[in-house]
């Protein structure tokens, strides 16, 4: 099967009780994009997604995703746009502060607590604080580095009548740092509402070409002699860690007329130190929530050769 066939078979499904199409259609479609306009395959499934999304009158969020979905535990939702099962505690629910949410708290299962929305339209069943239930059909995302679900009118929501131990995801690494990712230093996020997608080469992976937005961020290495942990710095944490405002990276940037100045200059200061880092982990990250440098044991020479072979 091609390429453009694959995607026009999960398309297809997607809409097949819906709207009146064929495999083919929505194939003739994708090809006329990707072979005429050269529009890149992801790109040409989104762009044909939405337009049977607004032929059928839906949103992007009621859609399913294609096959039956993996029943997850929360500490393996790491990454976003992924559809899943969850068996879940409402541990705490928050003031949805925006007439679009229906209710937004957090959610809790053994190895950890996520963060939902269930959005107002989507004419789902109230949730209580302490209560556990089995969501089914609900859709991951993520914001600076922080995992999130969220309840759509497709999900199902069955009240079970058991309790569930909630697990405390909460980490500290102590090592040295390593390295700092590609998607480090200052960088673009998309300005539109909810997104907040980190922008590659001046383009959102949903909305396409954007205004972006400047945030700071470090995407760190710790390696604490056994393994290495990836942690993730927020504007504020990054900030404090390198002693670079964002103001002062938009200013070197700027001078520079690059913005990968920026990370250049975070990766001289913070290589090879050593620190103690603590916060929740989401996924595969330690979100740097707290932080102190340690005078460690810095062995300089092995943190370098370490350094050079990643
Ligand atoms: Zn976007």
């Amino acid at each position: 099967m091609t390429d453009v066939h694959q995607h026009a078979v999960e398309i297809h499904e997607q809409f097949s009780d819906k709207l009146e199409l064929t495999v083919e259609d929505v194939a003739e479609r994708l090809e006329k994009l990707v072979g005429e306009y050269k529009v890149p395959i992801d790109e040409a499934r989104r762009s044909v997604t939405s337009h049977y999304l607004d032929e059928a009158g839906m949103e992007r969020e009621d859609l399913r995703g294609s096959g039956g979905n993996q029943e997850m535990q929360i500490s393996e939702v790491d990454e976003p746009e992924q559809w899943l099962d969850l068996t879940a505690k409402v541990v705490d629910l928050w003031d949805p502060g925006h007439e679009s949410i229906g209710q937004v708290g957090l959610l809790g299962d053994p190895t950890g607590t996520i963060k939902f929305t269930k959005w107002a339209k989507s004419d789902l069943p109230a949730l209580e604080e302490g209560k556990v239930y089995r969501f089914s059909n609900v859709v991951s995302d993520e914001y600076q580095g922080r995992f999130s679900v969220k309840l759509n009118r497709t999900t199902g929501i069955e009240e079970l009548d058991e309790d569930l131990e909630v697990g405390d995801n909460e980490s500290e690494i102590e090592g040295a740092m390593v390295d700092i990712q590609s998607g480090s230093g200052l960088i673009k996020r998309c300005p539109e509402e909810d997104c907040t997608r980190v922008l590659q080469n001046g383009r959102c992976s949903e909305h396409g070409e954007v205004e972006g937005e400047f945030d700071l961020r470090i995407k760190g290495v710790v390696d604490d002699g056994m393994t290495v942990h990836e942690t993730i710095f927020n504007k504020e944490a990054t900030e404090e860690l390198t002693g670079i405002t964002l103001e002062k990276a938009k200013e070197m940037a700027m001078d520079a007329l690059d913005t990968t100045i920026v990370a250049d200059e975070m990766r001289e200061k913070v290589l090879g130190r050593y620190y103690r880092i603590s916060g929740p982990t989401l996924g595969r990250y330690v979100l740097a929530n707290d932080f102190e440098e340690l005078t460690g044991p810095v062995d300089a020479e092995a943190v370098l050769i370490k350094a050079r072979s990643m």
